[in-house]
């Protein structure tokens, strides 16, 4: 697999600092110095009043942390997550690190290719190396709330109990009890 490189877009920037995400959520690594890369998450609600998107949540996760996390997902809820997106990678318009098809991949649901900002809700993600961005099929990519919906489907109940701990880790608890429980995507 082809892998390209691109500068960090501002938008995986940390909402707290205004700069690049520096520590794994999980182990406090320093990840721009890391050499297994790791990923961004980063969820996104419109604010009724304002009808401009609030972050809800964001977190950057180390490559040894992701994998430890997945095999506490089971089997089933990961083989059906993988082969979803499987199916939609078709969606992702070919393999190119410009900065015009990188807003695009972030702006357009990968599932539904309704843009996101005619949603409520919708999330981002992308894999990262130090200060670069890492542009192969899978990531980046955005999911809006339909396709969310659907993911959390597929989750089984063990899945399930699992993304209601790491939540507890990722959300700042003003919002906590402001996000349903069946928001949180895994890759
Ligand atoms: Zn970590």
């Amino acid at each position: 697999m082809q892998n390209l490189q691109s500068k960090i877009p501002k938008i995986f920037y940390s909402e707290e600092t205004e700069g690049l995400h520096k520590t794994c959520i999980m182990c406090d690594d320093l990840i721009l110095k890391y050499e297994q890369g790791y990923i961004i998450e980063k969820a996104f609600k419109r604010n009724e009043k304002s009808n401009k998107f609030d972050v809800i949540f964001e977190y950057a996760l180390c490559t040894e942390c992701q994998q430890s996390l997945s095999k506490e997902m089971s089997h089933k809820s990961m083989r059906n997550i993988q082969q979803y997106f499987l199916k939609y990678k078709s969606n992702i318009s070919g393999l190119n690190s410009s900065e015009s098809n990188i807003s695009k991949r972030l702006s357009n649901c990968m599932i539904t290719n309704i843009d996101v900002n005619k949603m409520d809700e919708y999330q981002i993600a992308g894999q990262f190396y130090k200060n670069s961005m890492i542009v192969f099929d899978a990531f980046p990519f955005a999911v809006g709330e339909i396709a969310i919906n659907e993911i959390q489907e597929m989750l089984s109940e063990k899945t399930r109990g699992f993304s209601d701990k790491f939540k507890d880790l990722i959300l700042p608890p003003n919002v906590r009890d402001k996000i349903p429980d069946d928001r949180l995507v895994f890759f």
